[in-house]
């Protein structure tokens, strides 16, 4: 019964989990910028249509009439979550790293590509085989705007260009200013796509209210289970590219041409780019999602989460030894998502303590953003020593921080038990 619980509350509160010291202790799932857990009400949506579920577009049956409604149905309810304009289309991926990649597949030819170095490897690389220019890291958002602004003055006019930018780091939790890039973009006659992986989970994500011209993100950060994603927005590209994949869903008609060979006519709809049997428990579970936040209000979401970002901030700058990785400055608007390095630890051995020690579940390493930790960290190995990324063994150099993240669900106490064990 999805309306029995609270709108934010998540699987996995209770589960234990064993302590190096022996006896057990409930696991503190600080680990949100990874995969949060999914929402309980995510979870009863999908129990409640599991047994009815059947093929989509495919079959004549009552269930694969019903699976093929929910499964479009879910994609009116993406639309409205991102405030999609008219003609915007939403398809469905397995992630954001997917959604990215079928982008950079339907670049037009002689499409320039600015992106930030300091992105996600997976909105900093897929567009390898296009002309990309690397930005340098900026330490303000005024001058990520400026950066882009110098940038984009500087290309050849006329031609396609796409700027790639991330809504907040999976790294500092700092969100970007992304109107202001969107309006520098679109002033050079530049489209923007933005990656909100970790911002749609804490912030409304509006594209017309942004003026972005696709937004990508994925399930799993969005409190629904893995393996499904999002690409929102404009559909020109999307629908002059070739289909992503090939095969059935993406062609309207398929015939043998005199010659031997086939013709094919794609569909113009999102279809195009969903071929073969869709991903139907993936789509409904993030619609379940969306409605869940939009119902509980990201207000209320968005209070909660700054109480904990100040509790954690606070409890972490007693901590002498504690060095956090921004680079923006302190008051830079951010998520629940912080990154920092402990002098004199190995920042794997500190997050392997965690959890055997508190039960708590971070990440370590470099969070798939090698530039931006390296930047943050300091790329002199000299310095690393200093920054608190000492040698993890000898003759391996440890260049990695270590990644606490939390959203909806997070009770005081995981925050609390962290401040504790760091300390
Ligand atoms: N972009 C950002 C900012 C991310 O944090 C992540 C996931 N860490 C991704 C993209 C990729 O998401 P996925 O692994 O779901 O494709």
């Amino acid at each position: 019964d999805a309306a029995a619980c609270t709108p934010l509350e998540v699987l996995g509160r209770d589960v234990s989990v064993p302590l190096v010291t022996g006896g057990e202790v409930t696991y503190a799932a600080l680990d949100y910028a990874a995969s949060a857990p999914a929402l309980q009400r995510v979870w009863d949506d999908v129990a409640a249509y599991a047994p009815y579920y059947g093929s989509v577009h495919r079959g004549a049956g009552y269930l694969s009439q019903l699976s093929t409604d929910l499964f479009e149905n879910s994609r009116r309810t993406v639309e409205e979550f991102l405030g999609c304009r008219a003609g915007d289309q939403v398809v469905f991926t397995r992630s954001t790293t997917d959604s990215l990649n079928l982008l950079a597949a339907a670049l037009p030819a002689d499409c320039q590509v600015f992106v930030f170095e300091t992105e996600h490897h997976a909105s900093l690389l897929p567009w390898r085989d296009a002309r990309v220019t690397y930005l340098n890291a900026p330490r303000t958002p005024d001058e990520a705007v400026a950066t882009l602004e110098r940038a984009l003055a500087q290309r050849e006019p006329h031609g396609p260009a796409l700027v790639c930018v991330t809504g907040a780091s999976n790294v500092t939790g700092e969100i970007w200013p992304v109107r202001e890039l969107a309006a520098a973009a679109h002033a050079h006659g530049a489209r923007i796509v933005l990656d909100a992986a970790q911002l749609a989970p804490h912030h409304p994500v509006d594209i017309a209210d942004l003026d972005v011209d696709w937004v990508a993100f994925s399930g799993h950060k969005l409190y629904a289970p893995f393996g499904a994603g999002v690409l929102a927005g404009r559909s020109d590209w999307l629908q002059e590219a070739e289909p992503y994949l090939a095969g059935g869903g993406a062609s309207r008609a398929v015939s043998r041409r005199e010659d031997g060979g086939v013709d094919v006519e794609w569909h113009t709809t999102a279809a195009r780019h969903e071929a073969g049997s869709p991903n139907v428990i993936g789509a409904y579970s993030i619609a379940s999602a969306c409605k869940a936040l939009t119902e509980a209000g990201f207000d209320r979401l968005v209070a909660r989460e700054q109480e904990l970002i100040a509790k954690l901030r606070a409890g972490l700058a007693e901590v002498s030894e504690v060095r956090v990785l921004s680079l923006f400055s302190d008051d830079a608007a951010r998520v629940g998502v912080l990154s920092f390095v402990v002098d004199g630890w190995n920042s794997s051995h500190f997050a392997a303590a965690l959890s055997a020690e508190y039960g708590i579940g971070v990440r370590d390493g470099l969070f798939c953003a090698h530039p931006l930790v390296r930047t943050l960290l300091g790329s002199d190995p000299q310095e690393q020593g200093e920054c608190g990324a000492p040698e993890a063994a000898p003759g391996q150099k440890s260049l990695n921080a270590i990644r606490v993240s939390f959203g909806a669900g997070t009770p005081d106490e995981h925050v609390d038990r962290f401040v504790r064990a760091v300390g």
